[in-house]
């Protein structure tokens, strides 16, 4: 009776053999090395209990911040909300998502934008591949007559990932797919002590099937934001607010004393040294620009003509240094007659006090800018 006792607990297990057996994969996440003892266990014991997503419920309809797209469930509002909520925090996207519907209300009137205009009210959001996408999506989504509902049918659009489809699927129509984005991956590696290497595919799909798990039978648009929202206001990367949180009493990292290693930590990529010389091709007040075939960063974006090399040392002189991504780039400019464009491809005149409309990144503004 003892041995029952202690074995069906999972909760109640030392914190190292119960570390062991979360490292060895049990069998309701789509492994079968410990199946049998895993369901002696517990058939399935990092299942959320109905009064811990009450509780997380409760908490969110009191905590919830008033964000502006927590007012619509239309699909397109949504659906611009996270794209730009992707590496930028909700408070800082409030002022780009008003302005933008404001301008763009419609996925008709984002398919017929000029790129431009749509490069221009992205401006400061930065990575503006994800503005070339949204119009790409935005013209499908016209073509096929209806916005898809699904995060299977979302997922084939250009620009949406696992998680922007399964989260404009769940707030807009509903449906019950957990949302995995960075918040949640914290919270629920601390909540159930899962040491995973979340950014390989086989783990990061355990906590999908964790946080499918969580939004089963209660409103799913409902319990993803909830998720959400202790994820980034209460289970924060550093100095969480445990004494404040709703879920403090269940959470097993809080219990076993982990929560400052968890999630573990993604190691970064490794840095590139690059050079780019800028060529300043003039006609007038107007200077060349092209389409970038030439160099891996901004690769198949306008820039100016140029060409680019990968550096083993950091160069001793540069007018500038910018970095993108993993790419830390050593910039330098020099004139050229229009020979040179030749060897270009898709070559515009623009305007050079009207750059930033046609070529909306600062690697590039700062060729003008002293
Ligand atoms: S108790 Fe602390 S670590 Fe656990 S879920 Fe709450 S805020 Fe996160």
């Amino acid at each position: 009776m003892k041995m029952t006792r202690s074995l069906t607990n999972f909760d109640q297990l030392p914190f190292k053999l119960k570390r062991e057996r979360l490292q060895s994969k049990p069998s309701h996440l789509g492994f079968a090395s410990c199946e049998p003892i895993a369901n002696l266990i517990n058939p399935d014991p990092m299942k959320p209990s109905l009064s811990n997503k009450k509780k997380l419920l409760a908490w969110y309809s009191d905590h919830q911040r008033d964000l502006p797209w927590r007012h619509t469930t239309d699909p397109y509002s949504i659906w611009i909300s996270e794209i730009m909520l992707q590496q930028t925090t909700a408070t800082a996207v409030i002022p780009f998502y008003n302005r933008f519907l404001e301008a763009l209300p419609t996925v008709e009137s984002l398919a017929k934008a000029k790129q431009e205009e749509v490069y221009a009210l992205w401006a400061g959001l930065g990575y503006y591949s994800r503005a070339r996408n949204l119009q790409k999506a935005a013209k499908l989504i016209v073509q096929l007559g209806h916005f898809p509902k699904t995060f299977s049918d979302l997922i084939e659009l250009p620009g949406l990932g696992p998680y922007t489809s399964r989260a404009v699927s769940s707030f807009a129509f509903g449906e019950s797919v957990g949302v995995l984005d960075g918040n949640v991956i914290r919270f629920l590696s601390r909540f159930e002590n899962l040491p995973l290497e979340w950014w390989k595919t086989r783990e990061r799909n355990q906590l999908q099937e964790l946080a499918d798990q969580w939004v089963a039978n209660v409103n799913p648009s409902l319990m993803n934001q909830a998720l959400m929202e202790i994820g980034s206001t209460q289970c924060l990367p550093k100095n969480p607010k445990c004494l404040i949180c709703p879920l403090m009493k269940s959470c097993k990292a809080q219990a076993d004393g982990v929560i400052d290693s968890l999630p573990l930590k993604k190691p970064k990529r490794q840095k590139e040294l690059w050079s780019w010389n800028a060529y300043l091709v003039k006609k007038g007040k107007r200077v060349a620009t092209v389409i970038n075939d030439y160099s891996p960063f901004l690769k198949g974006q306008r820039l100016l003509p140029g060409k680019s090399r990968r550096l083993k040392v950091k160069p001793k002189t540069s007018k500038y240094k910018h970095h993108i991504t993993h790419h830390e780039i050593f910039v330098t400019v020099h004139e050229k007659d229009s020979s040179i464009l030749d060897s270009y491809n898709d070559v515009i005149w623009v305007e050079q006090d009207e750059i930033k409309k046609h070529v909306p990144f600062s690697l590039v503004h700062k060729v003008f800018d002293s």
